[in-house]
């Protein structure tokens, strides 16, 4: 046995031989999975959108140029993240989240088929299940990205919201596909990392009492929404960074998410 061991270790060795994760990094390609912060930027109704004030975009008495500007927003609009105490009492804020929950492999779930023949879909555990039996089991600590399709419509608010309304009265008027509270428990069944949409919210525009929302966030699963260009990562083999402004006690914040693809890995586009 001490004889073979050489050997053993060589033929380990040679099976451990992938290129290094700078390598790997270096080779990739990177998806940028975020909306630009702008005043066409789409909030939810009742939230403030975003604001940007020119403080200086010239060239100063001393001869160099000179710009900065002050900006003001909701948590909740544009790409953003939802921290699991925004629907649930004394689970993380924004700045309490481990960074190692907000990367991680990446499987996009494609419903934009159902999403287009009713666009009050919900996603079904049916959904979940049959994507398994196409592209196999989705493990724990898997980031589950949702394609409704609805990325095309972005910044059309009246086909991305529903509605043109802003304010209380907008809210009844809401129509984009979602989670269904089951789907949202089979998630947590199968302790996924972060969930994410490319629509307004995890829960459909109808939704009253978002119980998608409540579910995830009660096991402190965070949620990524208006997910930009989600049509361009494959159903497997991305890899996300989801990184929001570190606010302190925030429910949330604006986020940038990108998808990484290891070289061999193509765009869906
Ligand atoms: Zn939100």
């Amino acid at each position: 046995m001490i004889r073979m061991l050489p050997l053993l270790l060589a033929t380990t060795l040679v099976a451990c031989a992938r290129p290094s994760l700078t390598d790997q990094l270096a080779h990739a390609s990177w998806i940028d999975l975020t909306y630009g912060f702008d005043s066409t930027t789409i909030y939810w109704p009742t939230a403030k959108p975003f604001r940007l004030e020119v403080v200086s975009a010239q060239r100063t008495a001393a001869g160099y140029y000179y710009a900065a500007n002050n900006f003001a927003a909701a948590e909740h609009g544009g790409t953003h993240l939802d921290s699991p105490v925004h629907f649930a009492e004394g689970k993380h804020t924004t700045d309490q989240i481990p960074v190692a929950q907000l990367v991680g492999s990446a499987y996009v779930i494609d419903v934009s088929r159902q999403a287009e023949a009713e666009r009050d879909y919900r996603i079904a555990p049916g959904d979940l299940e049959g994507w398994e039996q196409a592209h196999g089991r989705i493990p724990e600590g898997a980031i589950v990205l949702f394609r409704t399709g609805w990325g095309s419509r972005w910044p059309d608010r009246a086909r991305y919201l529903g509605t043109t309304k802003t304010g209380v009265a907008a809210v009844p008027e809401l129509h984009f596909p979602g989670i269904h509270p089951d789907a949202a428990r089979w998630l947590v069944g199968r302790k996924v990392r972060a969930v994410g949409i490319d629509t307004p919210s995890i829960d459909y525009g109808q939704s009253t009492t978002f119980d998608t929302h409540q579910t995830l966030f009660a096991a402190d699963i965070p949620a990524f929404e208006n997910v930009a260009h989600l049509s361009a990562v494959p159903p497997t083999g991305a890899f996300v960074i989801a990184l929001p402004m570190k606010i302190r006690g925030g429910s949330g914040g604006p986020l940038r998410i990108v998808a990484v693809l290891p070289e061999g890995v193509g765009p869906t586009m």
